[in-house]
């Protein structure tokens, strides 16, 4: 049962802007806020380009954000991880891992599969000898569903599922506490993403994991997640257990997001996205969903939803439920 008082992760007030001249500035994202529970998959959801592998990036304090802080609960003690620098990030980065979308680009594809699994345990010195490491490798093939034969093959002579699941090995061989997963499955067919998928939740299970699971695609995200937040050009729109949010989706965006991966065949009610998002330069003020909204008033142009705590749990930033 996971305890809302028991978070591992705060993202409290994040805010970042890319600013490469006077005339291209991107508020990438904008006061960013939610907790992550210990145990469960967090899941996040937006667009491409809506800010969600730069979030990701600052709580693996890759990049700096210009305002906020990442809060890491470790054994009951709060850290903040964008404070850390050297010894004391490369001890945190032991619990907290990341699985990128294509794993290719991320492992060297000169190194054979045994190695790349092995090398996090010599870089942590983990392990007694060699033929420990080792064991602890076989082991870790098996349980992402690999015969440990594999160890002496080079990633290019695996197909995408396997070569995916061998980045979930390299994270995982530390046996991390949080791991990070940014478009962990968008590569793959869509048979091997619910593979994938299972394999995460069985691996979430055995090491008793926290995730925080990143991608543009909704039932993606809604198979493996208990809470979603919603994102829109930096923002958090609306935020709430999965299936309160599958079931029920609120928000104008929500809405369309579901009406685009779930109905798309559906004629008769669908609600969707026309256009591409405004550039983040020019939102200043009111709704950041106003320019694409089919409910846009007066008011979502010039006064911005805070995000609302509802009856049922979830929260929505939206002026058509400020009454609640
Ligand atoms: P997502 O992961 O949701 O696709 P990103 O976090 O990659 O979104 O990007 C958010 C926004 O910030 C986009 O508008 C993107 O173009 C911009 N952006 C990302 N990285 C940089 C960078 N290094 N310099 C300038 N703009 C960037």
């Amino acid at each position: 049962m996971l305890n809302e008082n028991n978070p591992i992760l705060k993202v409290k007030n994040i805010s970042k802007v890319y600013a490469e001249d006077k005339n291209n500035i991107v508020n990438a994202l904008n006061d960013v806020n939610f907790k992550i529970i210990k145990g469960e998959a967090f899941g996040l959801v937006g667009e491409s380009g809506c800010g969600k592998s730069t979030l990701a990036q600052i709580i693996m304090n890759l990049i700096l954000a210009d305002k906020g802080e990442i809060i890491y609960i470790k054994d009951g003690k709060e850290i903040n991880i964008l404070s850390l620098k050297g010894k004391k990030m490369k001890a945190l980065r032991k619990e907290i891992q990341f699985i990128f979308q294509d794993p290719y680009s991320s492992i060297n594809p000169r190194k054979k599969i045994g190695w790349l699994i092995k090398e996090p345990l010599i870089i942590h010195k983990i392990g007694a000898d060699d033929a420990q490491r080792e064991k602890m490798v076989d082991e870790m093939l098996s349980s992402v569903g690999l015969d440990k034969n594999y160890k002496n093959r080079f990633p290019s002579e695996l197909s995408g599922g396997q070569r995916q699941r061998v980045a979930i090995a390299i994270a995982l061989i530390l046996k991390p506490k949080f791991v990070i997963c940014d478009e962990a499955v968008s590569a793959l067919d869509v048979s091997v993403q619910a593979q994938i998928l299972n394999l995460l939740r069985d691996m979430q299970k055995k090491m008793g994991l926290t995730y925080l699971f990143i991608s543009h695609n909704l039932n993606v995200v809604s198979y493996i997640s208990d809470r979603i937040a919603v994102m829109y050009l930096g923002e958090i729109v609306e935020m709430g257990n999965s299936e309160t949010i599958f079931k029920n989706p609120l928000h104008p965006y929500t809405k369309a997001l579901f009406s685009a991966s779930v109905n798309i065949n559906d004629e008769i009610n669908p609600v969707i996205l026309k256009g591409e998002p405004p550039s983040k330069a020019a939102l200043t003020k009111g709704c950041v969903f106003a320019s694409r909204c089919r409910y846009c008033s007066e008011k979502c142009l010039t006064e911005k939803p805070v995000l609302k705590e509802m009856d049922d749990n979830r929260k929505i930033a939206c002026h058509l439920y400020n009454e609640y």
